[in-house]
């Protein structure tokens, strides 16, 4: 459900960007909440497979190392809500 979500999310941005819209609230969004549940997912994929889910044979555990990194690339969670916050003119 959060992975569909997060899809929709990206397509809105890229069909604006598309369209000739302006899209950077959308991507800031789409980028924000795709990281987000990526982590979320990953974690909770890991807590499904209880201690094999820690061990580095499984594709799990470094599904949720590997997650991490989308919050942090390409502009951090944190820059992403400044941004979306500036766009909805909630600071200067
Ligand atoms: C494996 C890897 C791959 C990378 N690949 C790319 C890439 O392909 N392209 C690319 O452009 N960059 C890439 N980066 C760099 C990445 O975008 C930066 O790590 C990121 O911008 C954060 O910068 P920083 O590490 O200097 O952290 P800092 O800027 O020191 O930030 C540290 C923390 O403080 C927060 N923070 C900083 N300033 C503020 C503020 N004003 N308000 C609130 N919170 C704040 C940040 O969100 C972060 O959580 C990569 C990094 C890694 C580790």
């Amino acid at each position: 459900m959060k992975a569909h979500t997060a899809r929709l999310a990206w397509r809105d941005a890229a069909s604006r960007l598309v369209a000739g819209e302006p899209f950077k609230k959308e991507a800031a969004l789409a980028k924000l909440y795709s990281s987000t549940v990526a982590v979320d997912n990953a974690r909770e994929a890991t807590q499904v497979h209880g201690g094999y889910g820690f061990m580095n044979e499984y594709p799990v555990a470094r599904m949720w190392r590997d997650s991490k990194i989308l919050e942090i690339g390409e502009g951090t969670s944190e820059v992403q809500r400044m941004l979306i916050a500036r766009e909805l003119g909630l600071v200067g």
